[in-house]
């Protein structure tokens, strides 16, 4: 972790904050209960932060759905421009604050990421719109992690989520620090087998762009270094993946381990495998073998440890 407290961007409603049109909130127990503890709020409400008042007259989007436009459901007011004009204010701010990730409100007509209601000039509904506030927000920051609430509930969603903020923290630390080669190839090592969870090529192609790390200015070698990056912590992981990751780890300790202790970690592989026990269960005893014959290359793996145990996230993946 760096010095710096990782930030998230979050839909104010959901910090259980009355802003929704109806005047109510959409408090959700595991950011502000759980992740909360680590991560400072950035909240903002579209919405209410371009003018509009709580209570007031429930919106939605009409037209294109590539240009919608943000139009109330009674009165036909057209609302796009304020709510434009406000996130381009927001986000010119929001620049300063270094966000790590950003959890939207699903549905919404300025803060769903995905699937929102768009509605034809016959009134008929496609779910295919992207919020305005939230278009506005990835075109702005394409590499920040997004996710909406409702996607979270999902426990590999979650784990991904939250594994690519930390890892887009580290980032940002990385390109805040004087920028050498060895900073670069460093974090590149550390990150070895998380990457290789995601995706092998993506893993092998950011290995050449380090190692040709002189051919670039320093600017020029992070932009690309974290667009990949971030590409390959967004590929889906799975169960033969990350035994593939666990069974390299082995190799580390395969001339350390007796054949007991070697049975063992290879039976709760497979036991992962199979689905029989989540994968907190082998990663916990790799990384007992790790630390107890001191292998230092591998305790040095994000992989072991890539964001806080208290979350509880490989319990349920
Ligand atoms: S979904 Fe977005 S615009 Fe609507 S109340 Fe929540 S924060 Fe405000």
């Amino acid at each position: 972790m760096t010095a710096n407290r990782l930030r998230l961007g979050i839909s104010r409603c959901l910090l259980g904050e009355q802003v929704r049109y109806d005047g109510g909130h959409k408090r959700d127990r595991f950011l502000t209960d759980v992740l909360g503890h680590y991560v400072e709020w950035v909240p903002v409400c579209p919405e209410v932060e371009a003018g509009l008042s709580t209570p007031r007259e429930a919106m939605r989007l009409v037209g294109d759905p590539e240009k919608p436009q943000l139009i109330t459901i009674k009165s036909a007011r057209n609302l796009t421009k304020p709510v434009a004009l406000f996130a381009e204010r927001k986000l010119e701010a929001l620049e300063q604050s270094d966000l790590s990730g950003y959890i939207f409100k699903k549905d919404s007509p300025s803060c769903g990421i995905e699937r929102v209601r768009v509605f034809n000039q016959q009134g008929m509904p496609s779910r295919t719109g992207v919020g305005l506030f939230a278009r506005a927000f990835t075109e702005r920051f394409p590499l920040v992690p997004i996710e909406d609430e409702g996607r979270l509930c999902d426990p590999v969603l979650r784990d991904n989520f939250i594994e690519r903020v930390f890892c887009y923290h580290r980032w940002q630390a990385l390109a805040r620090s004087p920028l050498t080669r060895k900073a670069v190839v460093l974090f590149h090592t550390a990150h070895k087998y998380l990457l290789l969870a995601h995706s092998g090529d993506c893993y092998q192609a950011l290995g050449r762009l380090v190692a040709q790390a002189h051919r670039y200015r320093p600017t020029e070698l992070v932009e690309r270094y974290g667009t990949l990056f971030m590409k390959a912590l967004a590929v889906k992981t799975t169960r033969r993946k990350q035994v593939n990751v666990l069974q390299h780890l082995v190799g580390h300790l395969k001339e350390r381990l007796k054949s007991r202790e070697r049975a063992e970690l290879d039976s709760v592989i497979r036991d992962y495998h199979q689905g029989l026990v989540p994968l907190i269960v082998p990663v916990t005893l790799v990384r007992h073998y790790v630390a107890l014959y001191e292998i230092d290359y591998v305790r040095d793996q994000v992989y072991l440890n890539p964001h806080p145990k208290e979350l509880m996230l490989r319990n349920y993946v």
